[in-house]
């Protein structure tokens, strides 16, 4: 899961969601820019996820990990780092270490071989080592179920900490990771110029019973469709209800 929002969204009207699928070329003028960047109507967000959730009702993530403990590792570990490459390197160093105790056993310099092949290994080893320190100090070796409490624990942020909340304990909270936060502004459901202040407007505006996946839905929209590059307006299911402009169109 990568961090940092790459998109600067361009804007135009918002369809309808009774208008028609967008036109069929990619518009060669320059998108018109938008006057005022508004959350979604209530009505267009209940359109966004009933889609998302026929197409999909259960999405999962792509991390992979074994207990509350190796979910959070793995998402500090996730930084910068596609999920693919964060598996490749827990799967070995969760066989040997899945709680705070064999962590610590297994020691900064193993944990960090383990991890060699993910960006900024050097840092997220220390990191891994110091929450499961600190998780044994303070926590008794178990992750809390509390946002609060889980990023004041090192290389945990805001965004990993929604994760855990989220995935290993069934809480409502959105994580904005660059996915989300590019998919939210070019619709836009809940746009804004920050993680937080798009975390904020989707937490107003999506509702039951879509919040618990809701951030899942998002993140594989953005990672499979709604690419940073070229999104693939051509095949996406939510092409007439997103205002993105100038959409692409497939190439023959
Ligand atoms: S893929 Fe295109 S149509 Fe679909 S949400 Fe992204 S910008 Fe909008």
């Amino acid at each position: 899961m990568t961090n940092a929002p790459d998109d600067v969204p361009r804007r135009a009207k918002r369809a309808s969601i009774k208008t028609q699928p967008a036109k069929a070329k990619m518009s060669k003028t320059k998108a018109p820019r938008m006057k005022a960047r508004k959350p979604a109507s209530p009505a267009l967000v209940a359109e966004v996820f009933r889609r998302l959730h026929a197409i999909e009702p259960e999405p999962k993530g792509e991390l992979e990990y074994l207990n509350p403990f190796t979910l959070l590792v793995a998402v500090v570990l996730s930084a910068q780092a596609t999920d693919s490459g964060v598996n490749k390197a827990t799967r070995g160093l969760f066989a040997r270490a899945d709680t705070p105790q064999k962590m610590l056993a297994l020691g900064e310099d193993a944990v960090r071989e383990h991890i060699k092949t993910i960006g900024l290994f050097r840092n997220k080893a220390k990191n891994v080592i110091a929450l499961s320190q600190q998780l044994l100090r303070d926590h008794g070796g178990i992750v809390p179920a509390d946002r609060d409490a889980l990023v004041k624990l090192p290389g945990v942020g805001r965004k990993t900490a929604n994760v855990v909340m989220n995935m290993a304990f069934g809480e409502a909270t959105f994580a904005v990771d660059t996915h989300v936060f590019r998919v939210s502004n070019r619709i836009p459901l809940a746009p804004g110029k920050t993680p937080e202040q798009v975390e904020a407007g989707l937490d107003r505006l999506i509702p039951e019973p879509y919040r618990l996946h809701a951030h899942h839905w998002l993140i594989l929209h953005g990672r499979y469709l709604c690419k940073a590059r070229l999104p693939e307006c051509w095949r996406c299911p939510l092409n007439d209800l997103c205002a993105y402009e100038p959409k692409s169109v497939a190439r023959a």
